[in-house]
């Protein structure tokens, strides 16, 4: 696998219509170089500029687990008892059985395709799954990163890799579950892979190295003290995604978790907090104040039956968020953004409960801010802007009466309507991914996800 660099071209598109970070702008050139957006200027479209209608930036998914799309749709069977969190990581555990690199790059080739499909341009993936299904590392230890960095490489989509470390079942440094082993680490053996990602990244245009803690469940206090000390990447953690996760952090550090990281850690704008739905009053301003961002699952939530993040007093607090895909059973930008609003107007029995000011388009507000806190948590640039990556979405307008082709309702036909059918081309690094609403490599990727599912499954 090579890096891009080679065939990254210089050009100019034209956009009619375009998001920029302080809102929409009309008849604006936008010179590429590099990979990266160079100038943005209001003009008159010359003859050898691309010529688009609606221009979005990218959405940064800032929390997968790639591999899980191989289970999408495979734990939604009534058990015998109550179904929780907990019961599909059984599920899980299982599918972990056999998978191999190879199987890896399968499943995280179709699943990074969807994503640019549906309008993601990074993903930042908390990758777990390390070693071999007997425990034992691989001869190449880094051999499963090395399979998600060559399926990211291969479709195109920017990567921010998140390294796991993974330590213990729960509070208190308990010992691994033995299907806990593929995901284990000792710190010293940690830092050699982190080393290897970091290494390989640096000639991979786009991409960036961060670290994850698995949770506060997975790491003592002491490892989260190595763990942030390596490199000055992005930091995510899991937490607060489960009341027994809740009660648990309680009983052993008679804190909250949310409210014991913030204590212990100088969580600062590098952190994104995965999940962070079990918020008491002080954990929400607290975090707001942290200027982490809170990374929303909205999507898998739901499925996992996790419960509602605080998101209307988080944003009044002047909290920053961003939006991940997490298990993948559904990968669809627009969709985890409809979700997120949605649960909070059922929950509310209100509508429009993430804008504060009148007139404010619902939307457009969420694909803002989550551009900037999934960028700022997957350490880039944020949207469309001088320097940063030209990680560029355009929409179908032309099946639209004409009232909702202009840019005053088309995020809300985006979010609310059409969710990715109204994905037309997506670029990254400034190159063309996705054209009318398909990535070249779909077949051949989905050819090959089926193979792999069958056989582990057999
Ligand atoms: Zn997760």
């Amino acid at each position: 696998m090579t890096s891009h660099t080679a065939s990254l071209s210089d050009y100019t598109l034209f956009a009619r219509h375009v998001l920029l970070p302080d809102g929409w702008h009309q008849d604006q050139r936008i010179s590429i170089a590099g990979g990266k957006i160079s100038h943005i200027t209001p003009a008159s479209p010359e003859p050898s500029d691309l010529v688009i209608d609606v221009l979005l930036p990218g959405m940064p998914n800032l929390h997968s687990h790639a591999f899980q799309r191989g289970m999408a749709g495979l734990a939604e069977v009534k058990g015998p008892g109550a179904d929780s969190f907990w019961t599909w990581r059984q599920v899980m555990y299982r599918f972990l059985e056999k998978l191999t690199p190879d199987d890896l790059t399968a499943i995280a080739t179709l699943a990074y395709i969807e994503m640019l499909e549906s309008g993601f341009t990074r993903v930042g993936e908390f990758h777990y799954l390390h070693h071999a299904p007997d425990g034992k590392p691989y001869s190449q230890p880094a051999a499963m990163s090395d399979a998600i960095i060559d399926a990211a490489i291969s479709t195109g989509i920017n990567l921010t890799m998140l390294p796991v470390f993974y330590a213990h079942s729960g509070f208190g440094g308990q010992a691994p579950e033995a299907a806990q082993q593929r995901f284990i680490h000792s710190t010293d053996d940690f830092g050699k892979l982190y080393e290897h990602i970091e290494r390989r990244l640096l000639t991979t245009d786009g991409a960036v190295t961060g670290v994850a803690p698995h949770s506060l469940r997975a790491v003592t206090a002491e490892e989260l003290q190595f763990l942030t000390s390596l490199g000055n990447g992005p930091v995510h953690i899991h937490i607060a995604e489960q009341m027994k996760e809740v009660n648990s952090c309680l009983a052993h550090y008679g804190a909250r978790p949310v409210q014991w990281l913030l204590d212990n850690q100088p969580v600062n704008a590098r952190w994104c907090l995965v999940h962070a739905t079990h918020l008491d009053e002080a954990e929400i301003s607290a975090l707001a104040r942290s200027q982490a961002v809170a990374g929303l699952c909205p999507v898998t939530e739901a499925n996992l039956g996790d419960g509602l993040f605080p998101l209307t007093p988080f944003l009044e607090a002047g909290g920053r968020i961003g939006v991940g895909s997490d298990s993948n059973v559904k990968i669809d930008a627009p969709e985890e953004l409809r979700l997120l609003e949605y649960g909070q107007r059922l929950q509310l029995q209100n509508r429009n409960v993430s804008q504060r000011h009148t007139g404010e388009r619902c939307g457009q507000s969420l694909w803002q801010q989550s551009v900037a806190g999934g960028a700022q948590a997957l350490g880039t640039a944020p949207g469309l802007q001088p320097g940063a990556c030209a990680d560029m979405v355009s929409l179908k307008i032309s099946g639209l009466p004409d009232m909702l082709r202009s840019h005053d309702n088309i995020i809300e036909q985006l979010v609310f309507c059409h969710n990715k059918d109204l994905i037309d081309c997506v670029w990254v690094n400034g190159l063309l991914t996705v054209k009318e609403g398909r990535h070249a490599g779909r077949e051949h990727a989905q050819r090959a996800f089926i193979k792999t599912i069958n056989r582990v499954f057999q």
